[in-house]
């Protein structure tokens, strides 16, 4: 069976919960659950309101009580909360499931018994009565006694449904929690809480859960790292997962804000590529980069197939490249030249016997592909580099490697000499040349490129106030012929941009660097071209323009 859409309903209203209800139907839920501990405060008794939404319910749902004690807000009598779960199991128009805490059947001798046999007494239904379905939450972390929790709940064959649900502290808990799914015994929802969860509930199809949940609004989650309906079905594409989709992903700390997804996905949808690509949350760190890579990689049901890499962990993906033994790899040299790495590609997968992987750097890509469309060599041209840190590395090595005379400037002094000193290095003496500069030499530059984030809407200097890595008496000082890159893509003008544009100069945004680094690495993991106009326009439009 396909694994269910739910969305969960906080109840305060019943009238707009049914109309919640209706929303969800037209944006193909199949199932909505009723969170009616919102409803009993105080002493209201709000059996009543709990029976309307059983019965006009246009989707079947669920109905959960949470008490308090179990992330809930249900403060009432253990009693009256059996009370109302034996009412609602007994009615003729039952809801299609019961949620029933594992922790509230083990706090209350007798609680799960008094339910099944007011299931089993029912008169008059037109079934047999409410599926069970019987969860267990964690709010901290992977329960302690995890095993020890599945072994009870597959003890007891009262319950049709099991849920688990803990909050996920790394990736890793993902990969537990699928594996939870493949050993159930029945129907099973298995969701890690938060940032590091959301693979559970997108891949959810891939392991045949039972179910995953999915807000209907951005502020109607009722869970932390729920997923709306939207993102779910239209930026990762969760009807098209299977148990066969490739799993893709952006690491990086941090990497909520990444539009990697959009353009990806949208990628892979345009070629019917059977892959999804996710946020994939490594915190800072090389032990934790290390633990993580190793454990996607190992997995041998996730059908990890690579990755790109972002700020902090690209020198990390290199590390690990070099030192991991279990794989075979092959290191871009360019990647090795530069020092760091942002693209992973899983090349062949061996059970028993050891995988393939490739790395790569694709923002040297990214630097060169757009300054090759507007000059006929990079030869000798003098090319000033504002920033010392890894996009300026990047661009540096690229371009000194293509021949060109390479200027640095930045902030503090000392980053720019010692990645002068690097290139210096690399190149030999013979070839090409790389020197600290200061603002006034990069007069004498044919290109520009900022490599720091100034600029960068609500960071570094920010955009609102014009900012810009070099003064406007460097810009009027370059040559007519002379191109200013910006590497900030957003926002798509830069102040630096916008100035450059002003003197009549060349410009080229950072856009254009970011979709050509992306278009690169989905050439290498799908050894097809990517759909850059595509990718360009999902850019601008997760972007504002
Ligand atoms: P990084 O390693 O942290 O380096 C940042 C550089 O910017 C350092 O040289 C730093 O100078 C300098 N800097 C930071 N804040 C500054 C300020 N307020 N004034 C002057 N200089 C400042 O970061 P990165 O990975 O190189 O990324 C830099 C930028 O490149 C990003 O913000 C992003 O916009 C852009 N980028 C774009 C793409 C793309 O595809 N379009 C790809 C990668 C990066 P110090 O050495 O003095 O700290």
């Amino acid at each position: 069976m396909p694994t269910l859409i739910c969305v969960p309903i906080m109840v305060e209203n019943p009238h707009e919960a049914l109309d919640d209800a209706m929303l969800a139907r037209a944006k193909s839920a199949e199932l909505v659950e009723y969170r009616v501990d919102s409803l009993f405060k105080g002493d209201i008794d709000s059996t009543s309101a709990v029976d309307l939404l059983v019965a006009e319910s246009p989707l079947p749902c669920i109905i959960t009580c949470r008490p308090a004690w179990e992330g809930g807000q249900y403060e009432g009598s253990e009693e009256a909360r059996l009370a109302l779960f034996e009412r609602l199991v007994s009615l003729d128009h039952p809801p299609r499931y019961i949620d029933i805490e594992l922790s509230a059947i083990e706090r209350t001798p007798g609680f799960l018994d008094r339910v099944v046999a007011a299931r089993t007494n029912r008169q008059g239904g037109q079934n047999s009565g409410p599926t069970l379905l019987i969860s267990v939450h964690d709010f901290a972390q992977r329960p302690a006694d995890l095993y020890k929790t599945m072994s009870k709940l597959r003890s007891s064959d009262t319950g049709r449904v099991h849920k688990l649900a803990w909050r996920a502290r790394s990736l890793r808990d993902n990969l537990e929690l699928f594996e939870l799914l493949r050993e159930r015994d029945r129907p099973t929802i298995a969701l890690g809480m938060g940032e590091f969860g959301l693979m559970s509930r997108v891949l959810a199809p891939k392991f045949n859960a039972f179910l995953t949940f999915a807000s209907l609004r951005d502020d109607s989650a009722t869970a932390p790292g729920q997923p709306t309906l939207e993102e779910l079905l239209n930026l990762y594409r969760f009807r098209s997962i299977n148990a066969k989709t490739r799993v893709f992903g952006v690491i990086g700390w941090p990497v909520a804000q990444s539009r990697s997804p959009h353009i990806h996905n949208a990628a892979f949808e345009a070629i019917e590529e059977n892959a999804v690509y996710l946020p994939l949350p490594v915190i800072e760190g090389w032990e934790s980069f290390k633990a993580t890579l190793g454990a996607l990689l190992d997995d041998p049901h996730l059908d990890f197939a690579g990755c790109s890499v972002t700020i902090p962990h690209k020198e990390h993906l290199l590390r690990f490249a070099q030192e991991d033994r279990s794989r075979d790899w092959a290191i871009d040299p360019i990647a090795q030249r530069i020092g760091a790495a942002n693209t992973l590609v899983v090349r062949t997968r061996k059970s028993g016997g050891r995988g393939e992987c490739s790395v790569h750097n694709t923002d040297a890509e990214g630097i060169l592909a757009p300054l090759r469309a507007r000059l006929d060599t990079l030869e000798g041209v003098r090319i000033g580099i504002i920033g010392a840190g890894g996009a300026a590395r990047a661009a540096a090595v690229s371009l000194a490697d293509a021949g060109a005379t390479i200027l640095i400037h930045n902030r503090s002094r000392d980053r720019a000499e010692s990645l002068a000193a690097h290139i210096n290095a690399l190149l030999g003496p013979h070839e090409g040349s790389a020197s600290v500069a200061h603002q006034g030499d990069l007069a004498s530059c044919r290109v520009l490129i900022n490599a720091t984030p100034v600029g960068m809407a609500g960071g570094a200097g920010g955009d609102e106030d014009g900012a810009m890595a070099i003064d406007a008496a460097t810009l009027d000082s370059l040559g007519k012929d002379a191109i200013v890159f910006d590497t900030v893509y957003n926002p798509a003008e830069t102040a630096l941009l916008r100035g450059a544009g002003e003197r009549g100069l060349t410009t080229i945004g950072g856009r254009e660097m970011f979709i050509a680094q992306a278009a690169l690495q989905f050439r290498l993991w799908t050894g097809r071209g990517a759909p850059v106009s595509l990718m360009s326009r999902i850019l601008d439009e997760t972007t504002g323009g």
